[in-house]
Formats: C-alpha cells, structure tokens, sequence
C-alpha cells in the first residue's frame, strides 16, 4: 500500500543504497534545511496528501479509470470520474489502438508526451511492453522531428531549463526541482541534436527522451531522472527569426562565458546530490563534447553518450558479428566516414579491445583503424599562400560561421585522415592520423584499404553510394556495413540499398530503425545499432554499485554483456544485435557487468557487493505497475 504524498515517493525502494540517504523512511535533508544557519535562506518544502483533482491531474500518481471504488472514496473522487473502474491492461489496450490511428509519427509522438504528462504510470507500461513499436517515437527518428519543432507542440515545460540568466544562481535552480533522490542527469545545450545540427534550447526532447529510455529500458526511477538543457543561446539564423522560438534569441556564448556556465553547472550538480549523480552529456558539439569529457572525467561521474555509449554498443555489434563475418576483432580492418564524438570514439574503443587481446600497444591497433571526415579545401583556407583558417578552426566555429561559409560558398571535401594533414587537425583526431598517402574521398579509400568493415558516423545521409558498397562487396564475401548516423534521413545508405547493392551479402546495422528488406526472394533483417542498448543498462549498473567514477574497463564490460546475448537465432536472422523486445533483460545483465567491474576496479561504493548482480540489478528496476493506495 502506499500513501499518496505529493513530493516524496512513499512506499517504494529507491535505488540510492549510499550511506547519504537516511535509514528508516526519513527524508534525506539534501536541501540542507536541517542545517542551515539561522541567516541562510532555505527552500520552503511542504508535503501534502493528494486528493480529488489533485490526485487526478499529478501524473506520478494519478491511475485515470483504474482508481478502485475503495480508493475513489477515500481519495475524494465520487463523481470526478465516469463511474467505469478499468485495468490497466484495458487502459494500454485502448491508449496503442489510438495511437496506431495516427498516420504521422509526430502525432504519436505527441500522443506519448500527453500521456507522460497525465498518468506516468501508464506511459511507462505501454513503453515497455511495445518497445519496438514506440522507441522509434519517443527515440530516433521521431524525437528529430519533435526537436525541430519543439516550438510549437511545446506544451508543459519538461526538466531544467538552465540559461544565461541563471548564471550565478544554478544552484537554487537546481532547488527547484520537486524531486530529491535525483541519480542520474541527462544534459544537452542543443548544439548538435542527432545528425540535424543547432536546435538551441527545443534540444531539450533528447534528455526528456533518454531518461524515458532510462526508465522504460533500464528500470531507473522516473523520479531519479533528471533532464537539463543548457541555453547559451543558438547559432541556427531560423530559430533567432522564429517568434515562437523558446529560447535565448542570441548566438551562442562561446569559451570563458560558456565553460564557465558550464563549470557553475557541474559544480551545483554535485554539491545538490552528491558525488554519485550520474551527468550523461548528450548532443554537445564535438569541440565541446570531448573537452568537457576529459575536464569532469576525473572529478565527476560523468559519461558521454555519443563517446563512449555508441562504442560500446558498436564494439558489441561488431563482436557479435564476428561470428557471421569470421575472424577475430584485430584480424579486421576498419574505415570510418566521419571523425566526430562517434567515429572517434568506436574507433578508440575497438582499438582497446584488440590490444586488450593481442597485448600490442594502443598505437599499434589504432593502425587497423582509418577515417576520412570532411575538410575545408585547401584554396579557400589559404589566400595568396597564407593561411587563413585551420580545418579545426573552421570546425570549432562551424556552426558561427556557417552563414559566412554559405555566403562564401566554401566547400567541404573529404578526406581520410593522414600525417600530413596533422597540424590542422582537431587534438582528437590525431592519434587516427596514419603515415599514408592523402585520399580524397570515401570511395577511393575503400578501394585502397579495402576495409571488412565500413563504419558511417558522419551524419550526412546518403555518403554510402552504390560504388561504395560495391566496391565492399568486391573486396569482402560478408562486408559489414554499418550507417549509424541518426535520424532516418541522415542515415549514409538505406537497409534496402545495403542489402541490393551487395548483392545480399552485407550484414548490415543503422542507428534508426529499418523495417525487414526482401531481396531476390529472401527476408533480410537489420539491426539497430543505436546506444538505447547500453547506456540505460549501463546507468542502471553504475547506480547499483554505487561508483563514483566511469572507466573504459565499464564501456568494454557493457560491450562485452551485449554482444554474448546475441543468440543463434538472431544470427540465423543476419542479426547482430538481440531483440528490444528483451531490452529489460539485456539491461539487467549488463547493469550487472559494468557493477562487477566497478567492484573490480574499485569504483564502487555500495558494500557489501550483492552476491547475484543480475538478480539484484533485476530487484531494483521499476515497475509500471499501478500501486495500491490507502
Ligand atoms: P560530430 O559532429 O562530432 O562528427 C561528425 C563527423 O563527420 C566530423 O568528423 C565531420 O568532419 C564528419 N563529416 C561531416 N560531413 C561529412 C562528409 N560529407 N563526409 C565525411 N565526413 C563528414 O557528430 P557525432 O556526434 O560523431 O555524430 C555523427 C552522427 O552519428 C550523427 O548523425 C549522430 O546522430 C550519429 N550517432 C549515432 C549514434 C547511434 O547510437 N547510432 C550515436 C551517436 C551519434
């Protein structure tokens, strides 16, 4: 039974097992009331019963029709409700075949949102038992779309909008927030959401939607998640002009101004909820993903998801692949389009795991590894033979400049990443810079290095062309073909193209969704290659062992968990990847690799270490189920 007290989750096991929350059902005085000095200001908390309308229109707790007789009347609800008591299950039965009437996928996505507003319970029940059918629009593609045009289907504000104006003052806004055992954090500032660039402050659909995949896929509490968009303002001219945009109309604060916004951010962040909060940075510009990664790596619990989520989730795949494709990992050879947050970060990690396993030097493994990225052309970067912008300059200031580039025409050409190209080079980019002869496009390289493996992590959809599979076709009897870049339109070639144009021999994966292709005949299945896999399990993991610091042995242990629960029948399919129907599973069981590996390392801090991490991984995930009230 539980009492409905608005502000506090009672009667239910929260995940923070650390020595910070209070023992025998107190509220943790993380607020610091308790011991504040009689001249500092406090928040003033209260607590209430809900009932009545109250009860009706507060989503954590509101049942709709399926609040029983007993508690309509103890609740104060005679009357406020039709007098149809329903389940659950009729309720979710009615919800999907409303939402299968929307033709749109942004109306579903709406539909979904509205849900989430009005009964939380429910929304997470319909997530969970149609994975399949409603990750594509709460996630990648429709979350694009809803990003884009987050203006104007905004209706109630979801999570902490944090701008320039609140600098100086993030820590009272960070008081604001109604809940308190917050464990994990999703944070943007909306500079490049998915593949589709600048989207300002409306980037705040990506947090909103990761923790809703941290919930629905990896059991952490909604109440524990807690998503944040940071506004320094927008470079996309189109939303500066756009009336019923929401977000600072100025362009964005850049160095001092924005780290120091973001410093303020990260130290609110665990002064409010201590060392153990999880902050994943999600759609960050590359120069700035990769910067704050390794500033708060050491200091924070901190991870990346574009970084080192997409690795392990590729690393897997590609593990897992091994068994249709043949070989060992470093038997293979790599090529990468694109050199961003996604490209170097698999990249890197693959090259870990080979030299984990042939115990040769990082450097060695990395030469198994080649990119090509987009790069200014050397005329219009230099005048007269001096040179005006290096390629990371132009790179940093992309998004500032791009009018000025249009204007200018300025041209992007590709090109595999090569010494001498070095001292141009973005710092992340450079370990990948090899002693080889320049390469100017995607095609050439293929046909120079011939790769096993094609890796697209450019976000241009449509780079993987016809000869560019062909030619992996003709070097490879299984190429591996992999088109991670989301949403759907950004994806560098289509299932169907992958599949036609190797003649049906590729094995083939993508960041969105592909519906089943038929070729000559025969069905032929993708899989989703898309971080939704590992990061909810891998949060999941790090909050039940209590660690205070991501290491890459966690990112390789993730990996490792998903690519042994590819069975053979996902591979009698072509696939490499297991079913999300099992999502909940599979998160158990990585939760339970990456804590075993905090254990290990000595990252963890919750002691003693359960005995069975799966079975306690599997205790401690919420359920959607309706709570009986008193
Ligand atoms: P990024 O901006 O950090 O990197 C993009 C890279 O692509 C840069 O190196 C750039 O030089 C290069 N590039 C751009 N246009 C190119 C072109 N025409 N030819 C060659 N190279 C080109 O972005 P990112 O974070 O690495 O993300 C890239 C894409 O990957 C996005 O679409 C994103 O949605 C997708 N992604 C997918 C997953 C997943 O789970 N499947 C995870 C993370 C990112």
């Amino acid at each position: 039974m539980e009492s409905v007290l608005k502000g506090v989750r009672g009667g239910e096991c929260v995940l923070d097992l650390s020595p910070r929350s209070t023992v025998g059902g107190g509220v943790e005085d993380i607020y610091g009331e308790d011991c504040a000095t009689e001249d500092q200001l406090i928040t003033p908390w209260t607590f209430s019963v809900a009932s009545g309308c109250s009860l009706l229109r507060d989503p954590q707790y509101n049942k709709g029709l399926a609040f029983t007789e007993k508690e309509r009347d103890a609740h104060y609800l005679r009357g406020l409700l039709p007098p149809t008591v329903s389940s659950q299950e009729l309720q979710e039965k009615k919800l999907m075949n409303s939402i299968r009437q929307y033709e749109v996928p942004l109306q579903k996505y709406v539909a979904m949102m509205d849900l989430q507003e009005r009964n939380e319970r429910l929304f997470y029940k319909l997530l969970i038992d149609n994975v399949e059918e409603l990750l594509p629009v709460v996630y990648t593609p429709t979350v694009g779309e809803a990003c884009q045009k987050y203006g104007s289907i905004f209706r109630r504000p979801q999570g902490l909008y944090i701008s320039l104006k609140e600098k100086g003052k993030i820590l009272e806004v960070l008081k604001n927030w109604p809940e308190r055992s917050v464990q994990v954090i999703v944070v943007t500032d909306g500079e490049r959401i998915l593949g589709l660039g600048d989207l300002g402050t409306q980037g705040m659909g990506i947090p909103v939607g990761k923790l809703a995949l941290y919930t629905a896929l990896g059991g952490v509490r909604p109440s524990s998640c807690l998503p944040v968009t940071i506004d320094v303002g927008t470079n996309n001219e189109k939303l500066l002009n756009d009336e019923f945009y929401i977000g600072l109309k100025q362009k964005r604060a850049t160095g001092k101004e924005y780290y120091d916004l973001l410093h303020e951010f990260m130290s609110a962040v665990k002064q409010n909820y201590g060392e153990k909060v999880l902050v994943q940075f999600e759609d960050f510009a590359n120069h700035n993903a990769f910067e704050l990664l390794a500033k708060y790596g050491t200091t924070h619990l901190v991870f990346n998801d574009d970084i080192q989520g997409t690795a392990s989730v590729v690393l897997a795949g590609v593990v897992a692949a091994l068994k249709l494709i043949g070989g060992t990992l470093p038997d293979h050879k790599f090529l990468f389009l694109g050199a961003g947050e996604a490209g170097t970060g698999i990249a890197e990690l693959i090259a870990l795991e080979m030299s984990k396993q042939t115990k040769a030097p990082l450097e060695e493994s990395r030469k198994r590894i080649y990119l090509v990225d987009s790069k200014v052309v050397e005329s219009v970067k230099s005048f007269h033979g001096k040179l005006l912008f290096s390629d990371s300059f132009i790179f940093n200031n992309f998004f500032t400049f791009d009018s000025i580039f249009l204007n200018y025409s300025f041209v992007l050409f590709q090109g595999l990443i090569v010494s001498s190209r070095k001292n141009s080079l973005q710092h992340f980019k450079k370990p990948w810079a090899h002693d080889h002869e320049p390469v100017g496009t995607l095609l050439e390289a293929v046909k120079i290095i011939k790769p096993t493996v094609l890796v697209g992590t450019s976000g241009v959809g449509k780079t993987f062309t016809k000869e560019v599979i062909e030619a992996m076709a003709l070097n490879n009897k299984i190429p591996l073909i992999l088109a991670l870049s989301n949403p759907t339109s950004q994806s560098e070639c289509t299932a169907e193209e992958a599949y036609t144009w190797s003649e049906g021999r590729a094995i083939f994966a993508s960041g969105s969704p592909f519906d089943p292709v038929e070729y000559n005949g025969k069905v032929y299945y993708s899989g989703q290659s898309n971080n939704a896999y590992i990061f909810p399990g891998f949060g999941l993991g790090i909050i039940i062992s209590g660690a205070i610091r991501v290491h890459d042995d966690m990112l390789l242990a993730a990996s490792e968990s998903l690519a042994k629960q590819v069975t053979d029948e996902h591979y009698a399919k072509g696939l490499t990847y297991p079913s999300l129907t099992d999502i909940r599973k599979i998160s158990a069981n990585i939760a339970a690799n990456v804590a075993a590996k905090a254990y290990e390392l000595g990252l963890a801090t919750r002691l003693p270490r359960p005995e069975n991490l799966v079975k306690y991984a599997e205790s401690c995930m919420y359920s959607p189920l309706y709570r009986n009230y008193r």
